[in-house]
C-alpha cells in the first residue's frame, strides 16, 4: 500500500541521515578587508587582502560576521555542505510525513482516477 511505501522510503531516509556535528549555517563570501587588525600591514597600506567571511542570518534580521583565516575556510565550506546535506534529508523526510497526513483512501482513490 501507498502508506507502507511511505513509511519504507521514510525508514531509509532515516538510516542515511548524514549526522555529524560538524555542521554551520551561513553563507560563505569573499570580501576584500581593510581594517580586520591594527597590526596587519595591508591593511594599513589601504591596500587591504581578500578574506572569506561566513555571515550568518537570524529570524528579525540580525546577522553576525565571522572573518575566517585561510586555512578555516575549507572547513567551513565542508560544514556549510554537511548542513545542507543533513537539512535536505530531514526535508525529505518532513514531505514524506505530510504524505503521511493524508487520509489514505481519498488519496489513493483520486490518483487512481487520475491514471
Ligand atoms: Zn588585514
Amino acid at each position: 500500500m501507498r502508506r507502507e511505501r511511505v513509511v519504507a522510503a521514510r525508514d531509509k531516509l532515516l538510516a542515511d541521515l548524514p549526522v555529524t556535528a560538524e555542521i554551520v549555517r551561513g553563507s560563505l563570501l569573499e570580501r576584500t578587508v581593510r581594517n580586520h587588525a591594527r597590526s596587519c600591514a595591508k591593511c594599513a597600506s589601504g591596500e587591504g587582502h581578500r578574506m572569506s567571511v561566513l555571515t550568518v542570518s537570524y529570524p528579525g534580521g540580525r546577522t553576525r560576521q565571522f572573518s575566517l583565516r585561510g586555512e578555516t575556510a575549507p572547513q567551513v565550506r565542508r560544514w556549510l555542505a554537511n548542513y545542507q546535506r543533513l537539512k535536505e534529508s530531514i526535508e525529505a523526510i518532513c514531505e514524506l510525513n505530510h504524505e503521511l497526513l493524508r487520509p489514505d483512501d481519498a488519496a489513493a482513490g483520486s490518483r487512481r482516477k487520475r491514471l
